[in-house]
């Protein structure tokens, strides 16, 4: 299969009219404080993935739901950037993973995890890649301890770059297995969007109330 070439990336943005484009550079210094949030992840657990390839990258279908504040979101898939697309005052991760949600109003939400390699990390990624059909604990995807989230409007980061997507970044990063980050690089090396101009959004920080707490 055609994998989507990121080299043509700044004529993507032809497939779209949208100015509110992602990922974007977090600036610490211009960050806008929001309301606390609860993110209640108690709803991400055991469940079988099924794996599809496509063109923008491998996608995990499973079911799992988010709460937040009392607000109800539905998983649809998860996927990995190798190299992630976030940046936080110009810095990248090693990985991102992106948890695309449906928001009640059919919109979307994403969830984003960035991993820094660590060569004690657990291995998380393997049976998710390697096993299909087998059933995964989500949350093991997740920081365990979040005391704050970055948010803002921006866009899905493939074509056709939906827009109007709801960004939840987490900014506490996980550690990942240099064996996993292999995995996503075999797979689909560098698979991530250059940040794009924020044109006057709001990027929020937002203290968090995580549940459940581990
Ligand atoms: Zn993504």
């Amino acid at each position: 299969m055609n994998k989507l070439d990121y080299h043509y990336q700044d004529v993507w943005r032809f497939t779209t009219m949208a100015t509110c484009q992602s990922p974007i550079d977090v600036v610490a210094a211009k960050l806008q404080t929001g309301p606390a949030m609860v993110l209640d992840c108690s709803g991400l657990q055991t469940t079988a993935l099924e794996r599809k390839k496509q063109v923008i990258g491998d996608q995990f279908f499973c079911q799992g739901l988010l709460r937040i504040d009392q607000q109800a979101y539905s998983l649809i898939r998860f996927h990995v950037h190798d190299g992630a697309e976030h940046l936080f005052d110009g810095q990248a991760a090693d990985a991102e993973l992106h948890f695309v949600f449906q928001r009640p109003d059919g919109g979307t939400l994403v969830l984003a995890i960035f991993y820094e390699e660590e060569a004690e990390a657990p291995l998380r990624f393997q049976k998710i890649y390697h096993n299909q059909g087998q059933r995964v604990q989500l949350q093991s995807l997740l920081p365990a301890d979040v005391s704050s989230v970055i948010t803002y409007r921006g866009s899905l980061t493939t074509p056709p770059l939906k827009k109007d997507v709801d960004w939840i970044l987490v900014k506490e990063k996980l550690g990942i297995n240099p064996v996993d980050l292999a995995t996503f690089k075999q797979d689909y090396p560098d698979n991530h969007r250059a940040v794009q101009p924020l044109n006057g959004r709001p990027v929020q920080q937002r203290p968090v109330k995580m549940l459940p707490k581990s």
